[in-house]
């Protein structure tokens, strides 16, 4: 049986003045987001915000400068990701190109498209959406049945993606596209998609938080140029498992519950229970060795190395964790803080029972009730994951 090394990383002590840095950034830049506000975690979208962080430096920090990159190290990247999980700034409309599609052109991209693209990422001007899961195609990824017929100068691309993350905002879609026929791994393609070009229909689907930052997206014979290819014709399905590296690994797998647990601390005042002390301690050990594993993980991708399955680990755990704060809290307070039929979005009780005691608490809380049950369906679910974790140690 193969096993796994993660290797300690400890962030170097250099990187504490950029943490310091990027608090009071956070602090001047966005002091009145509530509490509810900033539980939306990674989803939570302003463009002004990230074109602030753009002008700061803080998005392609590792790429190269000659694309507009800033040079610095995953170290560095990481203390800005953390700070800005931590406070719940509105990250979403850069996240998915900061995090993984610009790698994912340096990686496979042309000098072109490197060009022309990395800068404005880097900037925070563009919004890219993953175009993976279709109606029929969600774990079964090779089974994408969005189709590019080969025309002059490019493809014509009919099919229909769905659940995709703003694609309501979205500038540009990485879409995964059956080129060729053949066996079913082999055949993909990534293709960039303007999603303004003629034939793109984005229609929102709401979730259970009342919240639509997912979509379904109709494209109906979408000409796309050949310059738009990444990476090689039928290279899709290795490209995209590349991909999911980093898309499972960073921090915003096992940060998305931590306003909840913020709000908790708060709510229960510097004198708690033994029971509140005892599940206070479990949870910071768990984050903390998350943590270390995840910087692990960012070491091996800076390294240039392949850490697909430590990555898949720490999407199961963190998520395991994010999903179990928000019920495990609801269990620990006391009754007279709660209301859980607040409606989170208008903020009117529509349930009955106990007064509001805490509106921050409650509404963090009901938000939270309500999202986490997608964090281990997003990105792959806990099932598939924990299939690649028995493949890799050789189970399977
Ligand atoms: C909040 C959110 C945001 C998302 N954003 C995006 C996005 O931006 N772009 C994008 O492309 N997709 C996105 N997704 C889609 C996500 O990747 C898929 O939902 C996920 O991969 C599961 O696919 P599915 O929904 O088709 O479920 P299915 O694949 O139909 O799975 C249904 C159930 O069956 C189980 N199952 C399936 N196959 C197996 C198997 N072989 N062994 C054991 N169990 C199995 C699954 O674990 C699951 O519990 C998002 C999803 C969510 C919830």
């Amino acid at each position: 049986m193969r096993s796994f090394a993660f290797e300690p990383f400890d962030l170097p002590p250099e990187t504490e003045r950029l943490r310091a840095e990027v608090r009071a950034f956070l602090a001047e830049t966005i002091p009145h987001r509530t509490a509810r506000e900033r539980a939306e975690s990674w989803m939570g979208l302003d463009p002004a915000f990230s074109r602030k962080m753009g002008e700061r430096g803080w998005l392609g920090m590792t790429w190269p400068k000659k694309y507009g990159g800033h040079e610095r190290s995953f170290a560095e990247r990481y203390v800005v990701i953390e700070e800005m999980l931590a406070a719940g700034a509105p990250v979403s409309f850069h996240w998915i190109a900061d995090r993984q599609s610009g790698p994912l052109l340096l990686r496979f991209g042309t000098e072109e498209q490197r060009q022309a693209i990395l800068p404005r990422i880097a900037r925070g001007e563009v919004c890219f959406c993953i175009g993976m899961s279709e109606p029929g195609a969600g774990s079964d990824l090779a089974g994408v049945r969005t189709r590019g017929h080969k025309v002059e100068g490019g493809w014509r691309v009919s099919g229909q993606k769905i659940w995709t993350s703003n694609a309501h905002v979205a500038t540009t879609m990485i879409a995964l596209v059956r080129t060729s026929e053949g066996e079913r791994h082999t055949g993909l393609s990534q293709l960039l998609i303007d999603m303004t070009s003629p034939g793109v229909t984005v229609r929102p689907i709401e979730n259970l938080t009342g919240a639509a930052d997912f979509n379904e997206v109709f494209l109906d014979d979408v000409f796309v140029p050949e310059s738009m290819l990444i990476g090689q014709d039928g290279n899709g399905w290795k490209q995209v498992n590349a991909e999911l590296a980093y898309e499972r690994s960073g921090p915003e797998r096992y940060l998305s519950s931590i306003r909840i647990f913020q709000e908790f601390l708060r709510v229960i005042g510097p004198e708690p229970t033994e029971a509140e002390r005892l599940f206070i301690g479990q949870v910071t050990a768990q984050m903390w060795t998350l943590r270390q594993m995840s910087l692990s993980v960012a070491g091996k991708l800076s390294r240039g190395e392949d850490p697909m399955a430590d990555a898949t680990i720490v999407k199961d755990l963190g998520t395991t964790l994010e999903q179990m704060l928000p019920p495990a809290i609801q269990a620990l307070v006391p009754p007279d803080h709660l209301v859980f039929f607040e409606d989170i979005n208008s903020g009117v009780t529509i349930g009955h029972g106990a007064p509001i005691a805490d509106r921050d608490f409650n509404s963090t809380l009901a938000y939270l009730v309500q999202a986490s049950p997608s964090f281990s369906l997003r990105g792959g679910t806990r099932e598939i994951l924990r299939g690649i974790i028995a493949r890799e140690l050789g189970l399977r």
